[in-house]
């Protein structure tokens, strides 16, 4: 099958409206009045000049960005293995639930009384996955996982100021192989960040660890498994030795896919989790957001009766006995604060809500498994049939959901990097691998084939990147040009992060610096 992607030329919707008149809004008037009667906006908060708004038909909007989708690429197209973001297919059911209309409609800060059916699925959400991480409790108000992560760091903080010890603890321990956001969380929420190195076999250094701790700890942050793909093979050692200094385990759990069903980070020993509701439990990503990332504790004991889930920087669904209703309970004020307003992204929530239910614990396991024999599959043909990638750290372990590969040996016999080798899957119908992370690893492809993807497809892509290898060898500059099939071409990367280039304000500003008026009426 040869990839071909549209491509269309697609000017901006501003500069397809020029000259042009769109809808009335009569009719959605009435239907506004309607429902909230006759609103009257104050003199003083009414605009003075009319939005700039551009305006086309109905049917010139649709097929503006028909076009547009057809120039993008996504799960809905073909694979995205892209490592480390856990992109798998986003069930259509769940969509249709995320979606509904009387939610998009429900203001924030709605009584819980009208809404006891959202209450009591979040609750149970909150429930199943504290079962599914081994934890007791979890907010599910952080937006992603980087904010569930700072929250994370906000109960770390907490704790030791309420056991009178916050100067001590001034460090939290990261592992090389983590994800920025790890040391960005820890540095953010003002701590200084340890990192320690990995080993040869693909764990944290565990000497290197041990030399490291001290009653400065703060707190660990791991990622288990790691982005490495490989499970921390002295967890239980490890959560130990954090513990006898007194200091927290921090779970990442944008892997968790990996161990699904298997093993739970609480059993591990750890005393906080994030999760990625966008990631493990197949809710989309869109543009950066938005996503949900629910924080779970332990109910760790920290001074006179209060516990870890007393410093909760959300708020959690309670059941009310009594009045037989379920509640919204803010955090009182032991808590670490609050990490943002409302209870979460409530659709992302959902979406996680109908994934689990309609998997059941059975299914759930399966994804992990999956996802497993998948990547396992994957690098087996690889390492067997191509000599120009390696699995660097521990090639002979197996990997979990995830694995990272390095085209070292294919830029050193034919000068072709990890970058032109992803170009060039692009032009096969592959959304690229994630490149050049994790750090630790040379001419990093990082893939992730999810639980998603067919044997089929999962041969096609080791296909793809055989014959990448043999076209590296054959006519490397062929591949220097790649992408041709999309329906943009290789991008200067330099030019390509100049603000100037990025935004497509630029050429609004342009056209207006053009003297062109946006909107003629
Ligand atoms: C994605 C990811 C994060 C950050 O999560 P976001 O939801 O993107 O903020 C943190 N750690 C790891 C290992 C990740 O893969």
């Amino acid at each position: 099958m040869t990839f071909r992607q549209a491509a269309w030329d697609e000017p901006l919707i501003y500069e397809l409206s020029e000259g042009r008149r769109g809808l009335t809004f009569n009719g959605m008037n009435r239907r506004f009045k309607e429902i909230l009667g006759d609103v009257r906006v104050p003199e003083e908060l009414r605009r003075s000049s009319e939005p700039q708004l551009p305006e086309l038909s109905e049917v010139e909007v649709v097929r503006h960005f028909t076009r547009l989708s057809e120039s993008s690429y996504g799960v809905d197209n073909g694979p995205v293995p892209l490592g480390s973001c856990t992109m798998k297919y986003n069930p259509k059911e769940a969509l249709r639930v995320a979606f509904d209309e009387s939610l998009q409609l429900l203001h924030p800060l709605i009584p819980d009384e009208y809404v006891q059916g959202l209450l009591e699925a979040l609750y149970r959400l909150q429930e199943w996955l504290a079962s599914i991480t081994g934890m007791d409790i979890c907010t599910l108000a952080p937006a992603a996982g980087a904010q569930g992560e700072f929250s994370g760091v906000a109960i770390i903080h907490r704790y030791h100021e309420l056991k009178g010890q916050r100067q001590l603890k001034t460090e939290i321990i990261v592992p090389d192989s983590a994800h920025g956001t790890n040391p960005a969380s820890a540095a953010m929420g003002g701590f200084k960040v340890v990192e320690i190195p990995t080993a040869e076999d693909g764990n944290m250094d565990y000497e290197a660890f041990r030399a490291a701790l001290s009653e400065r700890t703060a707190g660990l942050m791991l990622t288990n498994p790691s982005t490495l793909g490989l499970f921390e093979q002295h967890i239980f050692d490890i959560a130990k030795d954090v513990h006898s200094v007194d200091g927290l385990l921090y779970y990442d759990g944008a892997n968790l896919n990996g161990i699904l069903g298997r093993a739970r980070p609480g059993d591990m020993g750890f005393d906080i989790a994030h999760l990625n509701i966008h990631k493990t439990f197949s809710s989309p990503h869109g543009g950066g957001g938005p996503g949900a990332g629910p924080v779970c504790v332990k109910d760790r004991p920290v001074k006179d009766g209060i516990t870890l889930r007393d410093l909760l920087p959300g708020p959690i669904i309670v059941y009310d006995e009594g009045s037989k209703l379920y509640r919204v309970s803010w955090p009182g004020s032991n808590s670490a604060g609050l990490i943002r307003f409302g209870i979460g992204n409530v659709p992302q929530l959902l979406w996680a809500f109908v994934y689990i239910a309609s998997l059941g614990p059975q299914g759930l396991r399966e994804v992990g498994e999956v996802s497993v024999i998948n990547t396992n599959y994957f690098i087996a043909r690889l390492l067997r049939e191509t000599k120009g990638y390696s699995v660097p750290y521990g090639p002979e372990r197996p990997r979990k959901h995830e694995a990272v590969i390095s085209a070292e040996p294919l830029l050193n016999e034919t000068g072709i990097s990890a970058e032109d080798v992803a170009k060039a899957l692009l032009d096969r119908g592959f959304y690229a691998p994630t490149i050049y992370f994790p750090l630790i690893v040379k001419e990093a492809l990082m893939v992730e084939l999810t639980e998603s993807e067919t044997k089929e497809n999962i041969d096609r892509y080791v296909d793809a990147l055989k014959e990448i290898e043999e076209m590296a060898r054959r006519d490397p500059d062929l591949l220097r040009r790649a992408p041709t099939n999309t329906s943009v071409g290789r991008v200067d990367t330099v030019k390509a992060n100049h603000p100037r280039f990025v935004t497509p304000t630029y050429r609004v500003a342009r056209l207006r610096q053009q003297g062109k008026q946006l909107i003629l009426r």
